[in-house]
């Protein structure tokens, strides 16, 4: 009988080490494979050229290196990058590249699929299927780094957790991945240039302020009146506003990070004075900017873009009472890899 092999990445270096001297060989050697893993993002073990063939050959009988591949590649005429990943498994998560002039941003997924229920996101009607592992998290920003040098002559420069999926609801894989991404045995980007986003599961923010991330939180808010926001997110009704509100004041006192909250407006749903007054008042909580995202439609018209007008009077009285605001526009609308519509077509 076979017994099935392990993902080699699944072990932590200690772990990896241990297995060498348990295997008459050195701990160092554990140190050598985990930088082909990681760092190098190897495939397989014939890549490892400075590992002896008997130890590859070890290996290969005891593990795998499961990966990522980039299974489709489609750019946007403002030269957006949207990745099909297949996953080891078959499974298909979306990955994008976004370059403006100063900087390049992989929009990552952290699940396949998502569990939330939010009326307005595409990946919403996907069921949730699986976690994402810290690997696959790892290899989407690999590859997408890869594209980024290739196609803009840069590295990469930022990530967003913004594609597929609930990343807190992922969370010991998010971080994990983020963990390599920053580490010098990874890629060895700062964190500052990392931002989660989450539609806000408390429990979790507050584990993230204890666990002293270095990252930035953007929370995807839509409304601040709870009725509405159930209305769109439905599970505002498990975890609602003031639940959030405290979790972020938490957050703020223990990381002294300001917080981004997204926030889409539509006609006829958060178009009201009143909407505009509850933000102004959540926003009074903790530190924070707001992001003004242009909606991205994924159906037959239910959710439609305020007007210019209703989108003015929103910047107008969120800068009346000194908060900064910012018009996000959309990217790579034409190949639907914009914000919400990952999975729109596939
Ligand atoms: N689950 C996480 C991350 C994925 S969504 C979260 O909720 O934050 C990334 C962002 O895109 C969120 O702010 C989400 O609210 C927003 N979004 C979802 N669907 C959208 C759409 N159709 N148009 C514009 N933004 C959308």
């Amino acid at each position: 009988m076979t017994t099935k092999k392990k993902d080699i990445r699944a072990l932590t270096k200690d772990q990896l080490r241990e297995f060498f001297v348990n295997n008459g060989d050195k701990a160092f050697r554990g140190n050598q494979v985990y930088e082909w893993l990681w760092h190098k993002a190897a495939h397989t073990f014939d890549d490892m050229t400075n590992i002896s063939k008997a130890t590859r050959e070890m290996l290969d009988q005891n593990f795998v290196i499961n990966h990522i591949e980039v299974d489709t590649m489609q750019r946007s005429n403002d030269g957006t990058i949207k990745n099909a990943i297949k996953l080891h498994d078959g499974l298909v998560v979306e990955s994008v590249l976004i370059p403006t002039e100063k900087r390049t941003t992989a929009c990552v997924s952290s699940q396949v699929g998502c569990s939330l229920d939010c009326k307005f996101c595409a990946t919403a009607r996907l069921k949730r299927m699986r976690n994402l592992n810290a690997d696959e998290i790892y290899d989407q920003v690999v590859a997408i780094d890869k594209q980024s040098r290739l196609y803009h002559n840069h590295k990469l420069t930022n990530i967003v957790f913004m594609g597929m999926g609930e990343p807190l609801m992922n969370y010991n894989n998010v971080i994990k991945a983020i963990d390599k991404i920053t580490s010098e045995e990874g890629l060895g980007m700062a964190a500052r240039r990392i931002t989660l986003s989450t539609s806000g599961v408390p429990k979790m923010i507050k584990k993230m302020a204890d666990d002293e991330v270095r990252f930035n939180l953007a929370v995807s808010l839509h409304s601040a009146i709870d009725e509405v926001r159930t209305s769109i997110m439905p599970f505002n009704s498990t975890f609602p506003l003031k639940d959030l509100k405290e979790s972020l004041e938490y957050w703020y006192a223990k990381t002294k990070r300001k917080i981004t909250y997204e926030y889409v407006v539509w006609n006829g749903i958060n178009d009201r004075k009143e909407d505009i007054d509850a933000l102004i008042k959540f926003c009074g909580y903790v530190p924070c900017k707001v992001n003004l995202i242009e909606y991205n439609p994924i159906d037959d018209g239910e959710f439609q873009q305020a007007s210019e007008r209703a989108l003015n009077n929103y910047i107008s009285n969120l800068e009346m009472h000194d908060i900064t605001v910012n018009v996000r526009r959309s990217r790579g609308k034409d190949i639907d890899a914009a914000c919400g519509q990952l999975a729109n077509k596939s």
